[in-house]
């Protein structure tokens, strides 16, 4: 509850001061729309806000088990990497490398949810120009959806704590590309839900790799799918 109140304050209080400053003063209209945006800025900021904490909430509540869609990961990554670029808006170059007709078992609104997080952090943290890939791997056994960027980094000591609710690296630069620090959160949930695990690889400088490791429990080739109907 303090967290939350404490991340709320701010944009409340900006789209106070600028309404009541708007109200006292008698502003050039070039004024009034550089406020209006800051407005704006801030209620879009509190809209994702509140946006997150439901979807956070609504994923820490439920006694359900995850939904059990068969998704097509190649289409799904096609699908999600086309998102991806228009998030970027063609700063970044962004690539997939997908399974052969592979079938993942599980939530499909969700799985997308965490790999949309992953990228759009990949994209928030990568400078122009940067490269982002997403991608399918095998390691003894287990199913890799890595997300790879060459941005900023991560130090170290940061590692344990990022899926911390709230929890942020640059809180500064966060703010001020409108993070609000609940995604890795909302990704570990969506994992957790899907006996899958979260991996982080990270240097300062050279860019990190966000992964998903799926047991083999739940995936499949798609051909093996009408054996497992029946
Ligand atoms: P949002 O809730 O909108 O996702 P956010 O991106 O700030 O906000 P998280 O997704 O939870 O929050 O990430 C937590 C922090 O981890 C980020 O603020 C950032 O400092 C760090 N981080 C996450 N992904 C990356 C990445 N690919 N490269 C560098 N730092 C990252
Ligand atoms: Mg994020």
């Amino acid at each position: 509850v303090a967290n939350v109140s404490h991340e709320i304050r701010t944009p409340v209080t900006v789209i106070g001061g600028f309404a009541e400053t708007m109200l006292d003063l008698d502003l050039e209209p070039v004024q009034q729309r550089e406020y209006l945006e800051n407005i704006l800025k801030h209620s879009q900021t509190m809209q994702s806000l509140v946006e997150d904490l439901l979807v956070l909430s609504s994923l820490e509540a439920s006694i359900d088990d995850a939904a059990d869609d068969s998704i097509d990961i190649a289409r799904m990554f096609e699908m999600l990497a086309a998102d991806a670029r228009d998030v970027s808006g063609g700063s970044h170059t962004i690539v997939t490398e997908p399974p052969q007709d592979l079938i993942l078992q599980g939530s499909q609104t969700e799985i997308e949810s965490a790999v949309r997080n992953l990228l759009t952090n990949a994209v928030r943290y990568t400078e122009q120009g940067g490269q982002i890939k997403l991608e399918w791997s095998l390691h003894d056994g287990d199913g890799w959806i890595s997300v790879r960027d060459n941005g900023i980094g991560i130090a170290p000591e940061h590692l344990p704590r990022l899926s911390e609710r709230f929890y942020r690296v640059d809180r500064s630069r966060s703010r001020s590309t409108g993070g609000t620090g609940l995604g890795l959160a909302i990704v570990k949930h969506i994992a957790i839900r899907h006996n899958a695990t979260m991996h982080i690889e990270s240097k300062p400088g050279e860019g990190s790799t966000f992964s998903l490791i799926f047991p083999a429990s739940q995936f499949h080739p798609a051909s093996a799918t009408a054996n497992r109907a029946r």
